[in-house]
């Protein structure tokens, strides 16, 4: 039996494995919260709870790894960071799970993300208002932008002196860029041709050592390029080495290994437990409030299988992707696309085309690819296989890609329910349905031009196109309507006053830039919001 006591002390690891002490709860004893999922979401509100002297106890499906001692530069081992648990595609542009968008384990998929952290432009915020289609935010860019600001310092955001897209920052980033990787100095060649502006990327790696609140000196990168499979040194501000331990030194318990499946209601309709099976063995956490952290996919899952918080029947609905096509490219020169900080140069000049058939945008970004990636993706996007697979991925290190973050609009037929096949756990698993509509396309086949074309003038040979879906987003739309939305502009439930809702579900759209960013600020300031309405 665990955690049968209060008021005791245990340990969780830190980067190398040696144990932090950590405060425990006892599953009878009240606690203030109960954050399901550790991921981007629900890690920084995680700390900001704690630290405002709340009982607060996370659950985690996964485990917690300790990177330095844990992580391999080893695609294969590695792939113990993705959720691989069955997820039912359908649509006629089916969702590929797994690597392509969830991970699990202390950290989310944080733990394998690219770290990529542009801010959203505040037009973002309102592609409604700007184009007649999608929806807007309840909230705006100037809501979150304390938020970007304090997050920039708090992960110690590498980026350039002067970012010369959208609104004019109010402060520097932490430190300076990373160093560019062979694929951004290509893609960095063929835009000069082409006239179009690139900068270094904000990244949430880090380009020198940082000193970090609650979690002391973390490393610089070493360019070792393996950051989808994990950061053995801790550089990269995956959750795991910057907003756990923090909630953790401000007396948060970490409960991994704890697969949240039901929500107990009382008599007013409150939740009143939390209960998770923890190897085999269901427990049940007593809490006032809980936040459901558990990502596009699981969460409006938990909440299908619970039949909870759907008045408006929203839950589950306008699923998207972020419109992501690759285009990748041969050099004569040694590429060696493993090498380097994947996530190195980006340009935002595709914000807003002018003269286009689409709504929205994207931005252009320049790609680093493991081995292994790279031979699915030909597999999957060429169809190669055997002699021909093997005889492209001979010219694997002169390989460079190029890739968009683009909207994708919500749609009434892509959408998650429950199928009728279940799990290991006897839950139903879940089926999606996607397909790009008319914008997507033609946003992605003007951004298929632009990606040739920088291409063909940095001097690549055989260049070819691999579209996909990159991140899952929407299924608990926030907004200020009840009958359309699932929460509130501040995460909280329209059904269930003591349920919070802080992760990439709640985007009411996609945002032309990558999300986990902007999913961190939304956790903040959803705890803010929270702690404001109780103390
Ligand atoms: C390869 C890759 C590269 C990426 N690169 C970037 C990038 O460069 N920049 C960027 O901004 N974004 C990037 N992303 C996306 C980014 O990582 C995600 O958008 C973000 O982490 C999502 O945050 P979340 O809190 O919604 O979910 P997650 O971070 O996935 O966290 C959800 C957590 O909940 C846990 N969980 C789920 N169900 C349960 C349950 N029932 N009980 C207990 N725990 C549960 C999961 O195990 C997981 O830890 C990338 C993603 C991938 C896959
Ligand atoms: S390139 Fe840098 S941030 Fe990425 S895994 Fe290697 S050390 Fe970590």
């Amino acid at each position: 039996m665990v955690h049968e006591a209060a008021d005791q002390f245990g340990t969780a690891p830190d980067l190398y494995g040696r144990p932090m002490p950590m405060r425990r709860y006892a599953v009878n004893e009240m606690v203030d919260a109960v954050v399901i999922g550790t991921g981007a979401g629900g890690a920084p509100l995680l700390a900001r709870l704690a630290r405002a002297g709340l009982k607060a106890v996370a659950l985690e499906a996964g485990q917690h790894w300790a990177a330095a001692r844990d992580f391999a530069t080893d695609e294969h081992s590695q792939r113990k960071l993705f959720w691989t648990d069955e997820r039912l595609s359908a649509g006629q542009d089916p969702v590929p799970f797994g690597s392509n968008n969830s991970g699990i384990g202390v950290g989310g998929s944080t733990l394998h993300y690219t770290a990529y952290v542009p801010r959203p432009q505040p037009d973002d915020f309102q592609l409604y208002t700007e184009f007649g289609v999608g929806v807007d935010w309840p909230i705006g860019y100037e809501d979150l932008e304390p938020y970007y600001e304090e997050l920039e310092t708090f992960l110690g955001v590498s980026g350039p002196a002067s970012y010369p897209w959208g609104k004019a920052r109010r402060s520097a980033y932490a430190l300076p860029p990373l160093p560019l990787n062979g694929a951004a100095q290509l893609m960095q060649r063929g835009c000069a041709q082409l006239g179009i502006r690139t900068s270094p990327a904000p990244n949430a790696a880090l380009s020198g050592p940082y000193f970090q609140e609650g979690v002391g000196w973390r490393a610089a990168c070493t360019n070792r390029g393996f950051c989808q499979a994990g950061c053995t040194t801790g550089a990269k501000a995956s959750m795991d080495v910057t907003y756990i331990p923090l909630a953790i030194h401000y007396g948060a318990e970490i409960r991994a290994e704890s697969f949240a499946t039901r929500l107990e209601l009382d008599p007013a309709g409150r939740i009143a437990s939390v209960i998770y099976d923890h190897h085999g063995v269901e427990q049940r956490q007593k809490c006032r409030y809980v936040f459901l952290c558990a990502g596009a996919i699981e969460t409006p899952r938990l909440l299908l299988i619970n039949d909870l918080g759907n008045s408006s029947m929203q839950v589950g609905q306008n699923f998207m992707v972020h419109t992501g096509m690759q285009v990748w490219g041969q050099f004569e020169e040694d590429v060696r696309p493993y090498k380097g900080i994947p996530g190195a140069l980006i340009s935002e000049d595709t914000h807003r085309p002018e003269q286009v058939d689409f709504a929205g945008g994207y931005l252009l970004q320049s790609i680093g690819v493991m081995p292994v990636t790279y031979a699915t993706q030909l597999a999957r996007g060429r169809g190669y296989w055997g002699e021909a697979l093997m005889r492209c991925m001979r010219g694997y290190n002169h390989t460079a890609g190029i890739n968009i973050l683009g909207d994708c609009l919500p749609y009434p037929g892509n959408y998650l329910e429950l199928s009728g096949e279940m799990d290991a756990r006897g839950l139903p698993k879940p089926r999606i349905h996607f397909s790009f509509g008319e914008n997507e396309r033609r946003l992605t086949a003007h951004a298929e031009k632009i990606m040739r074309e920088i291409w063909r003038l940095a001097g690549a040979t055989d260049v070819w196109s691999f579209n996909r879906g990159p991140h899952t987003i929407g299924t608990c739309r926030m907004g200020h309507d009840r009958e359309k939305a699932v929460v509130n502009s501040e995460g909280q439930s329209f059904d269930i006053p003591n349920l919070y809702i802080a992760d990439n579900s709640i985007f009411p759209s996609a945002l032309s830039a990558n999300p986990a960013l902007t999913i961190m600020a939304l956790s903040l300031r959803i705890a803010d919001r929270f702690l404001a309405t109780i103390q």
